[in-house]
Order: structure tokens, then C-alpha cells, then sequence
């Protein structure tokens, strides 16, 4: 360890702990008898971060996370969108490869990168869309280039994305579509922190049918419903977090073989037998997350949003003391990178679902 970087961790400790001494607001306490609420509307009502340490608690699809911090709304390689949902949030290790992923996009020629949606504050079920993202280690990246102005906040919430796919088929719009596409997902591929990047089987066909050379990050890249105008990437369980469940990793090659051709198939698209019945998210109770998401829920907030907000214009306080190249590249093989076995945990089957879009998006 370097004694710049040794010295930048003492700093990043001590600023932990002004945060932690300089607690504001507390949350409204949350009792055991909320055991058996819906988790997505005390979730989803979180405003601000559990300022403990990061932690991922159970998995993608059913935990919560402490210790967030939230990416700025604006930095000199990306504009988040959708600022009013307040889904700026991550694992301090997404937020800052986010910000390592901006600045070699740019790099590449990508214009910059535009965010969606990361997690809430403290994670957990979502009021509305995604079944995922819910222990901070998920987040949606638009294919849509960054524009060269700062877009206003209700610009923000009015452009849409748009669709990588022909109209309502499965192939790639290739007005739309561009090397410069793939370059962006071969870079996010790149990280070993990132196990997963979620595509829809359109997109993946065309980088099976057009990736010479390297070929090998194509095993991170699946297919999957939604994902047509952005993709998902998603890390791995971070160090000291011993309550994350991981995922296993995908299956070895290049993924361009059976498993692709079924999404080709009409068996993934069949309408939903039961349209109406409620999704997960929608049902999940408190009591159905791991026991330490209550706690989550009560723990302390921060201050202030700004001092858990890493990057961007305005570095804040806890900004300047974590630093922010080296700490990414600087992480040690530990066990939950993309290359080691991750614990055992159901792998989320692909279920036919009635259209594209939906949960995941
Ligand atoms: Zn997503």
C-alpha cells in the first residue's frame, strides 16, 4: 500500500467518523411491529442514507444496503436523470466506478454517460419499476449519449431514452446502433468489480454476431427483458459485507450459444397467464428481508444529503476524502470479485413475461 493511499484511508476514516459523531436527523423509529409492512413503502420513503458503515444485506431482488452515498447530479463526464426519484444511491464502491467508468467512456469518444437509476437511499422494494436494484450494487446507464448542455431538472425528467431495438422486434436499429455502443459496454465489462451487464437479446445478438478479437467480456454481458434503451450493470458483493448474498457468475463462453437463441424463440414473450397477480415487490413484507434491514431502517441519517454525496461539482467534504481513482483500482482480488466463487444463491430464472419492459427497467 502506497503512503499517499495509506494516508487517504486514514483520511477516509476520519471523515467516516465526523459523519458518524455529526449524526442530524433521526429517522422516525421503526418498530418491530413494522415487521409486517410492506417494505417498499417504508423503503421508499427513506430520504436519506443509514450513515453506518456499507454494508450489502441479502440480495439484488430482496435486501437493502447501509452506508450509501449518492452519485452528484452532475459531474464532468455525466448527468444523472430522473432526479426526483431519488434513486441516486449505491455502495460507495458503485458510486465511484461510476465516476471511473464516466471519465474512461469519455476517454473512448462516448460524449458522456447519462445514469438512471442506482438504488434509494437505504435500498430495499421499490415503490415503482425495478425488481432489483435494492443492496446498491445495481445501476441502469441510458444508451443515449450525454447532450453538451447541462440538461434542468425537468428536462431531466422528460427526455426519454431511446430504444436500441427496431420497433417492436428483436433485432438491433442499426440507425441507432453503433460501434461506439459496444465500445461502452466492453469498457463497463472491463472493471473486474462488475460481474453482470444486462442487455436485451437484440443487443446481444449484435455483439455476438459482431465482436471480433476479445471476445471474452461478452460473458458478462446477458440478455434480458427491458434494457432496450439502457443497460444494467451489476457489481459484485463488496468486501465486509458478509450478509450479501452474490450471484453465480455466468456460465463460461461468450454466451452466444442455446441459451441465446431461446430469447429467440416465442417461449420468452407468451402474454403473462396471470396478468394480475401482484409481483414480488409489491407483497414483500419487512419480515421477509434479512433481520438487519430493520436496522437499517432505524439507523441514523446523515447530516445532510450533501455530505454523502461523492464527486461532481462541489466535492463535499467526505468527497475529498475518499479518494476516488485510487480506491476502485486499488481493491484487492477479495472473494466476491468477478472472477472467484460467490456464495450460493438462487440464480433469478427468466420467467415469460407478457411484454418487454416491466420490472426490470
Ligand atoms: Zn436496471
Amino acid at each position: 500500500m502506497s503512503g499517499q493511499f495509506r494516508k487517504a484511508l486514514i483520511r477516509k476514516g476520519a471523515a467516516l467518523l465526523a459523519l458518524t459523531i455529526g449524526i442530524g436527523a433521526i429517522c422516525p423509529m421503526t418498530t418491530p411491529s413494522h415487521a409486517e409492512e410492506l417494505a417498499k413503502n417504508l423503503f421508499g420513503a427513506t430520504k436519506l442514507p443509514a450513515a453506518t458503515e456499507p454494508r450489502s444485506y441479502g440480495f439484488y431482488s430482496k435486501g437493502c444496503f447501509s452506508g450509501g452515498v449518492a452519485i452528484a447530479a452532475d459531474g464532468p463526464t455525466w448527468q444523472a436523470m430522473r432526479l426526483s426519484r431519488n434513486r441516486r444511491w449505491g455502495h460507495p464502491t458503485m458510486i465511484r466506478l461510476l465516476e471511473k467508468f464516466s471519465r474512461d467512456a469519455v476517454k473512448d469518444g462516448w460524449p458522456g454517460l447519462l445514469i438512471g437509476d442506482i438504488s434509494q437511499p437505504r435500498g430495499g422494494p421499490m415503490l415503482t419499476g425495478h425488481a432489483s436494484h435494492q443492496i446498491g450494487l445495481d445501476a441502469d446507464v441510458w444508451f443515449t449519449p450525454m447532450p453538451k448542455e447541462r440538461m434542468s431538472a425537468s428536462r431531466r425528467e422528460t427526455l426519454s431514452a431511446v430504444s436500441m431495438i427496431k420497433g417492436s422486434g428483436l433485432t438491433v436499429d442499426e440507425r441507432r446502433w453503433s460501434e461506439s455502443r459496444m465500445r461502452l459496454l466492453k469498457r463497463a465489462a472491463s472493471y473486474p468489480e462488475v460481474e453482470r451487464i444486462l442487455v436485451h437479446p437484440g443487443i446481444k445478438k449484435k455483439l455476438c454476431d459482431t465482436v471480433t478479437g476479445d471476445r471474452s467480456w461478452l460473458r458478462k454481458v446477458r440478455p434480458f427483458w427491458g434494457h432496450d434503451a439502457h443497460f444494467h450493470v451489476r457489481i459484485g458483493c463488496q468486501p465486509g459485507s458478509s450478509g450479501c448474498k452474490g450471484q453465480s457468475l455466468p456460465p463460461a463462453g461468450d454466451g452466444c450459444d442455446q441459451s441465446l437463441a431461446w430469447w429467440f424463440t416465442e417461449e420468452p414473450w407468451r402474454p403473462n397467464k396471470n396478468p394480475d397477480a401482484p409481483k414480488a415487490r409489491d407483497v414483500m413484507k419487512i419480515s421477509a428481508l434479512p433481520k438487519a434491514c430493520l436496522a437499517v431502517l432505524n439507523a441514523p441519517s446523515p447530516e445532510s444529503e450533501a455530505v454523502v454525496t461523492l464527486g461532481g461539482r462541489g466535492d463535499t467534504q467526505t468527497a475529498a476524502a475518499v479518494p476516488s481513482e485510487p480506491a476502485v483500482e486499488a481493491v484487492p482480488p477479495l472473494a466476491a470479485n468477478a472472477y472467484s466463487a460467490t456464495p450460493q444463491s438462487a440464480i433469478p430464472v427468466p420467467r415469460p413475461r407478457a411484454k418487454v419492459g416491466g420490472a426490470d427497467r
